[in-house]
């Protein structure tokens, strides 16, 4: 239940149109391992699923799943469960009929697929549910059902796409706790694509952050959140209050990503910068100031509200400051 990739590159079009959708992505992600792969929009995430699902045609390099190699098997007999936003519910069929539309497909016994969707509608914790018409069900029950259709064949690896993207924030946030412990029971290795950083530290062992096609950097979120290396990789985890660290020892070059804790509000501090923004945050304020550079903007949290206009003082704790590399991606 292993994957393992090597030297993967996709493009689309040709000739002068030539886009290098993936570039040379190697892989190793071991047997039930969540891995999440994280970037903008644009960066190459779809396209990398596409590929290891064998819905689209690689240009170099080589998949195995469970130490085959892929290259010439076909999406339907790849052992892969992909799972994305959009990826709607037949409104014709029952929710059951749903579940098992891949075991239909692979010549599954009618009995063995009643049996087999009735488990894993239990595992979603949709049991009782399998007459339903999914046009019937909240957003939330027809993704359960659309991550047991999924998981029906029992695929090696499941790969979703943004599963989440369409709910609203509470119940993205159980669903994604629910999502991981089914993969769990399942035992499924998966890569969960996402440009959101807590969903993908809530549900990943590993990550890789993609920029233009190519893996940057690979690692535990607590690897990679105490030592992204690039001001990309910080942003991407959602390091976003960054400043340039000349700020706070003076000649020294790169970027210090300063967490919220970090910094403190003090009439005699070392730093100072000008208001731009205040807001209450229930107990605090959350306060946008510009630094004397004129560059650098930083948020704090200050006990009280501070005017728009005003210049404050601060100090920021050099132990909490996670130091991001000096080379730029
Ligand atoms: P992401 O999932 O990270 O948003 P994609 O894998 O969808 O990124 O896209 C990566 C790059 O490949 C983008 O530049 C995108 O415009 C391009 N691309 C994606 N699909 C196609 C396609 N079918 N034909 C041509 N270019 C494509």
């Amino acid at each position: 239940m292993s994957l393992e990739i090597e030297g993967l590159s996709v493009t689309y079009g040709s000739g002068n149109l030539t886009s290098h959708a993936v570039r040379n992505i190697d892989l190793d992600i071991g047997t039930g391992e969540r891995f999440a792969v994280m970037g903008p929009s644009g960066s190459g995430k779809s396209t990398l699923l596409r590929a290891i699902a064998g819905l689209i045609p690689i240009d170099a390099g080589t998949i195995a799943i469970d130490g085959a190699v892929m290259t010439d098997t076909p999406a339907h007999r790849r052992p892969v469960g992909l799972m994305f936003q959009d990826y709607a519910l037949f409104p014709h069929m029952t929710v059951a009929e749903n579940v098992a539309y891949g075991l239909r497909m692979a010549g599954v016994s009618p009995d063995d697929r009643t049996n087999r969707s009735g488990q894993l509608l239990e595992l979603v914790g949709l049991d009782g549910f399998q007459d339903r018409n999914p046009t019937t069900l909240s957003g939330g029950e027809q993704q359960r059902v659309a991550l047991a259709r999924t998981l029906a064949p029992e695929p090696s690896v499941v790969l979703l796409d943004e599963p989440l993207g369409s709910l609203d924030i509470s119940l993205r946030k159980s669903l994604l706790a629910e999502t991981r412990s089914t993969l769990e029971a399942v035992g499924a290795t998966s890569i969960y694509v996402t440009h959101d950083s807590a969903e993908a530290f809530a549900f990943c062992d590993r990550l890789a952050i993609i920029h233009d096609g190519a893996v940057i950097r690979i690692g535990t979120p607590h690897d990679i959140w105490n030592e992204p290396r690039s001001e990309f990789a910080a942003r991407a985890i959602g390091q976003s209050n960054l400043l340039p660290l000349d700020v706070l020892e003076p000649g020294r070059p790169g970027v210090a990503f300063v967490p919220l804790e970090a910094a403190e509000v003090d009439a005699g501090g070392a730093l100072m910068g000008a208001v731009e923004a205040s807001k209450f945050e229930g107990g605090d304020h959350l306060v946008t100031v510009r630094l004397p550079d004129g560059a650098s903007v930083l948020d704090l949290r200050a006990p009280q509200d501070v005017g728009v206009g005003s210049t404050i003082r601060f100090n920021i704790d050099l132990r909490k400051v996670i130091v991001v590399s000096v080379d730029e991606v």
